[in-house]
């Protein structure tokens, strides 16, 4: 098989970042010569052109869907195809579900060794209306050759930016959004010249735009990240000035989408800068500076109010949040008498929610002003019984297990005996083995695991059963509707 040669094959199954794969004969290939094909769905029929070939595999580029799948829908949005967001978007909600509880299913399987894993799964929990869900979006910014700006997303594996007028997860206020901060950036870029960052040359200020809305208080908070310490860049004496018209356009967005009635009311609570003067992939830089408003916005879950800073982590579909946060709590099975550890508990959420249910709970995080955030947040909720700790799980856990931390709680109780329920919410990477082997030690009789990637999540399960954990029940949440990314609840417990 060369680049550039045309095929035509049927799309037999679903590959892991929500690709088509099917197969053509050829010469010497037994079981027909499988082809990767971004955009195809399931059953359809297309032709490709080969834009890479490998020994044994190769990528082709759909060029035209012959027949269509039963599966496949005409995608909302008009950038589906080329915004890295939603990979998904063309596969009805219906299949895109079915797809995630057969990825849960097979990673437990294939990499975590579970026999029939499906006999303990709970059926897929999707979103009933699976858009504006987001409650985050980070949009990039530049510049095209002609010099007008672009803000919008990432084309898929590139750094080229798709301009944007709407986006259909995201919160609609962030249309009314882009659309007026493209206006404040073009005059700042002509009047400067300089305004815009440029990756390539790491000049130029003005790097991506965060922006958070609280779904349930109607709170927006919006973050310019910037290749440098003011929005002014070299017009130094006119700071002020600068965030104040920023403001302003801010506060037009947000007046014009308010008047187009919709069902919450948007209020911009927090403003701020961003410094990041890194010539590298990460958005964020370390340190934020607000320049009106409060440094964070409230939100609810369930009954909790939570303090949202622009560097804490959130997730960010608060419907399904909630969804995913009782599924924990129902498997941690609390009746009010337990000691519970949350590991890597962000802002609190997960901990502060188990809190009402137990005696008390311990969360651990790496994120300084996270933590703080968790600890605000338990006051904010008149919560007592929850205690924060900053730093590595895998470090702060063993730490304490042997008496070896301070703990705000001298006659500490239940220093160094066994918890009842230990939770972990671990990134991506999924759990240090250093703490899978300290959960060991301590031996909770209940281990719930949320994960959002399955395959990490297989690979520790591997491991906590190997220690004599054993998966009694697993829920699929779709907390990122339209995109291949899962969310999963798993309870494990040692049998007595
Ligand atoms: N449970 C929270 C956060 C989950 S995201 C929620 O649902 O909102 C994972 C969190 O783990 C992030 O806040 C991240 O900062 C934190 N983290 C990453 N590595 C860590 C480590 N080694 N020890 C403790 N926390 C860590």
């Amino acid at each position: 098989m060369k680049k550039d040669e045309i095929y035509e094959l049927t799309i037999e199954d679903i590959g892991n970042d929500g690709e088509g794969i099917g197969h053509v004969e050829l010469p010497g290939a037994e079981r027909g010569f499988a082809i990767f094909v971004k955009d195809a769905v399931v059953g359809d029929v297309v032709r490709v052109k080969i834009i890479k070939a490998k020994k044994n595999y190769a990528y082709g580029r759909l060029t035209e869907v012959i027949s269509p799948s039963k599966f496949r829908v005409e995608p909302i949005c008009p950038n589906a195809r080329r915004c890295g967001g939603c990979a998904i978007m063309q596969m009805s909600y219906e299949k895109q579900k079915e797809y995630k509880w057969n990825k849960v299913k097979d990673c437990l399987e294939r990499i975590g060794g579970i026999a029939d894993a499906g006999s303990l799964m709970e059926p897929v929990i999707g979103m009933e209306t699976p858009y504006y869900y987001r409650n985050k979006m980070q949009f990039p910014v530049g510049l095209d050759r002609d010099g007008n700006i672009r803000i919008g997303f990432y084309a898929g594996r590139t750094h080229s930016i798709i301009d944007l007028e709407e986006c259909f997860i995201g919160h609609p206020v962030n249309t009314a959004i882009v659309k007026h901060m493209r206006r404040w950036l073009q005059e700042r870029q002509s009047s400067n010249g300089n305004y815009i960052y440029n990756e390539n040359t790491g000049k130029g200020l003005v790097r991506h735009i965060l922006t958070r809305v609280g779904y349930t208080t109607g709170e927006l908070m919006v973050c310019i990240v910037i290749n440098g310490d003011s929005l002014c860049g070299n017009d130094r004496k006119n700071s002020q000035l600068y965030n104040d018209s920023l403001v302003e356009c801010l506060k037009r967005a947000v007046e014009e989408y308010n008047a187009s009635g919709k069902a919450i009311r948007i209020s911009l609570a927090s403003v701020s800068i961003n410094i990041n003067r890194d010539n590298t992939n990460r958005i964020l830089g370390d340190r934020c500076v607000t320049i009106y408003g409060q440094d964070y916005i409230t939100d609810y879950i369930g009954d909790n109010a939570f303090h949202i800073s622009p560097l804490s982590f959130y997730q960010v579909n608060p419907i399904q949040t909630r969804v995913l946060y009782d599924k924990a709590l129902e498997y941690a099975g609390l009746k009010g008498d337990e000691t519970v550890w949350d590991m890597y508990c962000g802002i609190g959420t997960i901990s502060l929610s188990l809190a009402k249910a137990a005696k008390k709970v311990y969360g651990v995080e790496i994120v300084p002003q996270a933590i703080e955030d968790a600890k605000k947040n338990a006051r904010l909720n008149g919560i007592k019984n929850a205690e924060f700790y900053l730093g590595k799980a895998e470090e702060i856990v063993p730490a304490y297990m042997k008496g070896e931390l301070d703990t705000d709680e001298p006659a500490n109780d239940t220093l160094g005996k066994t918890p009842d329920v230990v939770v972990v919410d671990p990134p991506r990477k999924g759990c240090d083995p250093v703490l899978l082997d300290t959960i060991e030690h301590m031996a909770p009789e209940r281990l719930v695991y949320v994960s959002c990637d399955p395959a990490t999540l297989a690979r520790d399960i591997k491991i906590m059963t190997g220690k004599g954990y054993v998966l009694q029940k697993v829920a699929v949440v779709d907390q990122f509707c339209h995109s291949t990314h899962v969310e999963t609840v798993c309870l494990l417990n040692i049998p007595k």
